[in-house]
């Protein structure tokens, strides 16, 4: 399965095909990363179990989508910023052994 990451289908789809079948977006992230389905979604957006296809071995990974729920310029600026870090210590931990 192929999940569609327009925050406003989020549909189902077939493995390998390219585009949604309900709102056309392209499903592969950066021609990369498949979302197979959504573990997660909270106040910061939503999180996908992910396949990155470009590596030969396809390992699974995961997508963070930044959509917060919140309201205000500021508010939002900061949930940006604390986004930001966590993708950082994330890729950080990828790499530890
Ligand atoms: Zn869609």
């Amino acid at each position: 399965m192929t999940q569609c990451l327009n925050p406003g289908c989020l549909k189902p789809n077939p493995p390998e095909i390219k585009f949604c079948q309900s709102c056309g977006e392209k499903l592969v992230l950066a021609e990369r990363y498949r979302p197979l389905k959504i573990i997660g979604q909270g106040g910061f957006g939503i999180t996908f179990e992910a396949v990155d296809e470009y590596k030969p071995s396809k390992p699974f990974c995961v997508i963070k989508q930044f959509f917060p729920q919140a309201q205000g310029t500021q508010t939002l600026s900061k949930a940006a910023e604390l986004f930001a870090q966590e993708a950082e210590r994330l890729d950080r931990l990828g790499i530890h052994p």
